[in-house]
């Protein structure tokens, strides 16, 4: 064999082998989903309505988070979805949320009928940051027509007191036809999140099993946004599965310069990885194959971030860590039990010291000054445990701890 013949084998033997893995992930993601319950959820009612505090503009203002009860994500319903997400657990999994039901869900927020504790003096307009969400992507127009977005669009436009909506799509529905449509109704701040999770490609498609196949795709919903006046907020996910806690502190770090420096985008938000029922990642918790990320993690990747951008002041966002109150949730009070899409475990250090560094987050939101995670004080139970984690080492690469771990858990 010439060498050009033997570099073109080997070639083919990495691609079925992570064709192969890619296989085993989806396969396994599926088979998770099969026990999602089909919930009886009321198609006129919101899924949840959060409130909490946000910086926008130098102040720290209030800002509504409001989940409509939806189709959920398509992704998720064609290929299983992302591996930590289990956002389909909110929706119904054989009816459909019709135009009409979802223009009963926003009035209910226009008029205030949503609220469950009888606070009766809700305004919009005493919220400047409004989120509107729908557990998928707002600007697919298969989860969600058209003629419902130019509604809700519409009726923000009324109220001046809202100065920023943001929404959430996948990069390949940010269109031309969805943000004219948008911009004809709307002359407000628009914010599209958009969910990169990785700049890597293998950790992006194995890991995340995220279906997202170049990073242009990325970069053309960026530049559509910029071109209708419309900021891009990046998701980076830290610490999938599959990854050492360093090596996810790397891709993090990597990713966030990556979406600022090449994708182009307006604000990164960096989103640990927390734990709902029936994901990959949660079954792989449960086998004691996956920790969800150290916080003190959190203070390595800003670091890096701010070592390599030194130029410009970053909008970056740690997700995940607010106060919030709850002026609706579909399961009454109370975190797991509250909503089929709470976390039941979020990123953490020990039980001693996690409170006092999810305070020095919420203040770092407000400040994005890395000071604020600096200062939170060594912790003797946890701290040297968290350094020694970081030298953990696997010498295998992803493709085939995939193979390892999924064949042995047939
Ligand atoms: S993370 Fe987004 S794209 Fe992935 S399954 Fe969840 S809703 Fe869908
Ligand atoms: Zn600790």
């Amino acid at each position: 064999m010439t060498n050009n013949n033997l570099l073109a084998a080997k070639a083919e033997i990495q691609r079925k082998a992570y064709l192969s893995a890619l296989e085993l992930v989806e396969e396994k993601i599926k088979a998770i989903r099969a026990n999602t319950p089909n919930l009886p959820f009321e198609k006129t009612k919101l899924a949840e309505v959060e409130i909490n505090k946000f910086f926008y503009e130098g102040k720290t203002v209030n800002r509504i988070m409001i989940v409509l009860r939806s189709n959920g994500c398509q992704h998720y319903k064609k290929n299983g979805g992302c591996s930590m997400c289990a956002h389909l657990n909110g929706s119904p999994l054989f009816e459909k949320i019709t135009h009409q039901n979802y223009v009963e869900q926003w009035n209910s927020v226009l008029d205030g009928s949503f609220i469950e504790n009888g606070k009766q003096d809700f305004n919009l307009n005493d919220y400047p940051v409004v989120c509107v969400y729908n557990l998928g992507s707002l600007l697919n127009t298969e989860e969600i027509q058209e003629k419902t977005i130019r509604y809700i669009f519409s009726t923000l436009n009324k109220y001046k007191g809202v100065k920023k909506v943001i929404i959430e799509s996948r990069a390949e529905y940010v269109t031309d036809d969805i943000l004219k449509a948008i911009k004809e109704e709307y002359d407000g701040v628009v914010e599209v999140g958009i969910g990169v999770e990785s700049t890597n490609y293998e950790i992006r498609q194995l890991c995340h099993h995220k279906a997202l196949e170049d990073t242009k795709i990325l970069k053309d919903a960026v530049d559509t946004l910029h071109k209708y006046n419309m900021k891009a907020l990046a998701y980076v996910n830290f610490k999938p599965i599959f990854l050492t806690e360093s090596e996810a502190i790397k891709d993090a770090t990597k990713t966030s310069i990556d979406c600022f420096n090449e994708l182009g985008f307006d604000a990164v938000s960096i989103e640990p990885t927390s734990l709902q029922e029936n994901s990959l990642a949660n079954h792989l918790y449960n086998l004691g194959l996956y920790r969800v990320p150290w916080l003190w993690s959190l203070i390595d990747i800003i670091h890096g971030i701010y070592d390599v951008i030194t130029d410009k002041k970053l909008d970056i966002r740690l997700g995940g860590y607010f106060d919030e109150e709850v002026l609706s949730g579909s399961q009454g009070t109370g975190f797991a039990g509250r909503n089929e899409i709470f976390p039941h475990m979020t990123s953490s250090n020990c039980s001693y010291c996690t409170n006092e560094f999810v305070n020095a987050i919420k203040k770092f939101n407000m400040t994005y000054d890395v000071k604020d995670l600096d200062s939170v004080e060594h912790c003797p139970h946890c701290y040297s445990l968290w350094q020694e984690t970081k030298n953990i080492k696997d010498s295998r690469d992803i493709v085939t701890r995939i193979h390892d771990i999924l064949e042995e858990d047939k």
